[in-house]
């Protein structure tokens, strides 16, 4: 099944919102294994939608649209759609009644328009909304599908993962589903994933590997369609073992899970705790960790010290090792070392954790944009510093410090 996905939406075309529901529809779209060939974007203009329409139902089967469902003039979709296809619109009588009570419950007075959410395309399937009130509508004319969601993503993501998916499997009929995993990597860059496992993505049909960059991190999803699970996962194993025998040690989860959540169960798991001293990643590592909902038994704090009269006065490095004739500086190995040290040190944890380095975008101390020093303090062991040549622009430098830090830390 061909699919085309039609955001409308003026703000979308004047670039104030992104079109991230696009984005999420092609993903749950793959994961049906339905394949999207077109992604569209048109204004609310009756017009040019129906200009839209026309042109998907020459290229596509299956025809979703998000947005121009709610109360106002501007929005149109349904009207457009069902004037395309020589239909009326109906009163969805339950969807009313919802709408009629929700006034009635704020005491507000319903205007004419509010009913329009309760229209649907005459013939059409119904798709309720649980979070808002205008109803999707699903429907086929011949030999094309036509699926109408909401603009709000928190009123199109329930009704796509509810309803509508339970709609698309019936059209899809006697395919088989489709099973897929998500491997996750760090440590690891995109290139340097594909290149080793060019020949196994480029042959493998079944299952595919498609991979993802997510987050600053990659990660390969091996999907299969199969009659039943117990098939699926051993197709799945299969093409996991031979991917690990590759790049195994790269993989953090099999599992659509972050670094720093797969570091906090890690030090969950074996009761340990965490500090960290950051500098040039001004505070990300403890932002990312932080993120993760119950790391307050795992990460007890962090500081930023940015300046050199910081690293001196909260972690005690002596100035004439950050700065002055013959100094190693504070982006050096030994700096590093030390930050990682204090911190754990200070905190009492068991693992103490530090960046500095050169995010950009000009050099600093002589040394070149993208070199970062990593360290990793731990009670009992020798101190570990790795050196990082980082590529990309300030912000993507810091990011791909700390995931390499979280990733030096999970292994
Ligand atoms: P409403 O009842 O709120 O009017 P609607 O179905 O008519 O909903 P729109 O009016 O098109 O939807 O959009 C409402 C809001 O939903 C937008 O202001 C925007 O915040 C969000 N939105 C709409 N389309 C998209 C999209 N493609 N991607 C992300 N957000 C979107
Ligand atoms: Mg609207």
């Amino acid at each position: 099944m061909k699919a085309e996905i039609i955001a409308v939406g003026t703000e979308l075309l004047l670039g104030q919102i992104v079109n991230t529901n696009a984005q999420f529809l092609s993903q749950g779209l793959a994961e049906l294994g339905i394949d999207v060939y077109f992604q569209t974007v048109v204004g609310d203009n009756a017009g040019r939608l129906q200009e839209a329409i026309k042109i998907a139902r020459g290229r596509a089967d299956l025809i979703l649209f998000t947005g121009g469902l709610g109360p106002t003039q501007d929005d149109l979709t349904k009207d457009a759609l069902a004037d395309e296809l020589g239909r009326r619109l109906v009163l969805h009588e339950p969807s009313m009644a919802k709408i009629e009570a929700l006034f009635a419950s704020r005491g507000a007075h319903m205007v004419e328009s509010n009913r329009r959410q309760a229209l649907m395309i005459e013939g059409s399937h119904p798709l309720d909304n649980e979070t808002g009130l205008a109803v999707g509508n699903a429907l086929t004319v011949g030999q094309t599908h036509y699926m109408l969601l909401p603009g709000p993503p928190r009123e199109m993501k329930p009704m796509f993962e509810g309803p509508a998916k339970v709609w698309l499997r019936s059209l899809m009929g006697d395919e088989k589903p489709l099973y897929s995993r998500l491997l996750r990597f760090a440590g690891i860059g995109e290139s340097n994933l594909e290149a080793a496992l060019l020949d196994l993505i480029d042959k493998q049909t079944d299952p595919t590997i498609a991979p993802y960059a997510k987050e600053g991190e990659v990660a390969l999803r091996i999907s299969t369609k199969a009659s039943n699970e117990a098939e699926a996962l051993i197709r799945i194993d299969a093409t996991v073992e031979a991917i690990s025998q590759r790049v195994g040690q790269f993989i953090y989860a099999q599992d659509d899970i972050a670094i720093e959540e797969a570091v906090v169960r890690l030090l969950r798991s074996s009761m340990r705790t965490l500090a960290s001293a950051e500098s040039c990643s001004g505070g990300l590592l403890a932002e990312l960790i932080t993120s993760v909902p119950g790391s307050s038994s795992e990460f007890l704090g962090g500081v930023v010290t940015y300046t050199n009269k910081m690293k001196n006065q909260l972690l005690g490095i002596p100035l004439s090792q950050l700065e002055g004739p013959g100094a190693p500086g504070a982006i050096s190995e030994s700096t590093a070392a030390m930050m990682a040290e204090r911190v754990q040190a200070l905190a009492s944890s068991d693992f103490g954790v530090s960046l500095t380095g050169v995010a950009g975008p000009s050099e600093s101390e002589g040394k070149a944009v993208g070199l970062v020093y990593l360290g990793i303090a731990q009670l009992g062991k020798p101190t570990e510093v790795h050196e990082l040549k980082l590529m990309g622009n300030r912000s993507t430098i810091r990011l791909r410090a700390v995931k390499a830090a979280l990733y030096r830390l999970w292994q």
